[in-house]
């Protein structure tokens, strides 16, 4: 499985799985575990997740998917912009170790921008990362002018900045993705199907046909073959799993992409960041 650099110089997979909107319904929640569990059976490397989804009831799915498996994952999680402050975000951190059952935390990010200094985020982050109770820390949801402002903080250590982005949502392209780029940050793309909605998009269908794949295989084929992005598509069915770990093995050819981006244009000039 490919790898991104971060620039601490740690690596992250470039493919993993979301879970955002498990966790909220009982009735789910066995189908929700055995999705997460049957994505780590097929090697997953990473799961996406965060303190907000399921008011942590997801963090404790993941740490039930986690119990006895052989090869740990790669794990996300997101301290919400409330909980930010200096001590707040050291104890949020501690109660999603607690959930998941977690000595660490691979990459903890700020989930969006709140009204909590950014500078408090940053020296917990530098707490919990001297620590050991996590590896790497990052941004989510921050445009270009927000990345700006952590660069000032960060000791060049941000790990991600992760963001709405997809073939139909292809504003980061303009300014954000090159300054992250420049900076060897990977970008961290959420919602990489446009949660369901890209996938009824003809000219996607009948491309994807013409590779013999899927539609959503072709979307997140093109999501990865771009340098320095990795993403988390979301799918608590098991089918969905082992069909979106099938977008590994889809090769875009040059004719593919090109026609792509016909269909789905690339920005012609700034866009503010999309967030859902
Ligand atoms: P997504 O991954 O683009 O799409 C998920 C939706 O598509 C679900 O309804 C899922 O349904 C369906 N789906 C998945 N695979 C499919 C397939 N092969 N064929 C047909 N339908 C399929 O959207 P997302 O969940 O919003 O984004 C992915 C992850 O990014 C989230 O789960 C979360 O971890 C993260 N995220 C972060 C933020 C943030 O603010 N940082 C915001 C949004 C998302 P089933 O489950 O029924 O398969």
């Amino acid at each position: 499985m490919r790898s991104c650099k971060m620039p601490s110089g740690n690596e992250m997979p470039i493919f993993g799985i979301g879970t955002w909107r498990m966790g909220e319904s009982r009735a789910k929640r066995r189908q929700e575990l055995e999705a997460i569990k049957y994505a780590l059976e097929l090697d997953y490397p990473m799961i996406d997740t965060a303190e907000m989804y399921g008011d942590g009831g997801v963090e404790e799915i993941v740490g039930e998917a986690l119990a006895g498996i052989r090869k740990r994952p790669f794990i996300v999680s997101k301290v919400y912009p409330h909980n930010a402050s200096r001590n707040g975000t050291i104890a949020a951190c501690e109660r999603s170790l607690k959930r998941m059952k977690l000595e660490r935390i691979d990459l903890y990010l700020l989930h969006w921008r709140g009204g909590v200094p950014l500078s408090e985020t940053y020296e917990a982050f530098f707490r919990l990362r001297e620590a050991g109770k996590i590896a790497d820390f990052g941004v989510s949801n921050f445009d270009t002018d927000d990345m700006e402002e952590a660069a000032t903080l960060d000791k060049g250590l941000t790990g991600t900045d992760q963001v709405l982005y997809c073939l139909s949502r292809r504003g980061p392209e303009y300014d954000l993705l090159p300054w992250l780029r420049q900076r060897s940050i990977p970008l961290m793309a959420y919602s990489p199907l446009d949660q369901g909605r890209l996938l009824s998009k003809p000219a996607l269908k009948k491309l994807a046909d013409g590779l013999g794949c899927t539609p959503a295989q072709l979307a997140l084929a093109w999501v990865m073959a771009q340098p320095g992005i990795v993403t988390i598509p979301k799918s608590a069915s098991r089918e969905r799993v082992e069909e979106n770990l099938g977008a590994l093995d889809v090769t875009l050819t040059p004719q593919v992409a090109a026609e792509l981006d016909r269909a789905f244009p690339p920005p012609k000039g700034k866009q503010p960041l999309e967030m859902l």
